[in-house]
């Protein structure tokens, strides 16, 4: 077995450089996703370095609701 990464894992066009608090500076950001709602999904926004959450963010992506309704 052979594992290939998704192409988007990391480094897709809508991750961004946020103020980090605890680093005390812009620090790129990575996306964690909190929740798959029908009308989109929403991730909290964590520092790449340290972890902190430095926002939230909600996109109108339903097609990952409805992929989840598949897959289950
Ligand atoms: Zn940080």
């Amino acid at each position: 077995m052979h594992q290939q990464d998704p192409p988007d894992s990391f480094g897709s066009l809508d991750v961004t450089e946020l103020f980090c608090a605890r680093c005390q500076r812009s620090q790129p950001v990575r996306k964690h996703l909190l929740l798959v709602l029908p009308n989109g999904n929403q991730f909290d926004l964590r520092c790449a370095v340290c972890g902190e959450s430095v926002g939230h963010k909600t996109d109108n992506d339903q097609q990952t609701f409805a992929d989840t309704l598949k897959l289950s």
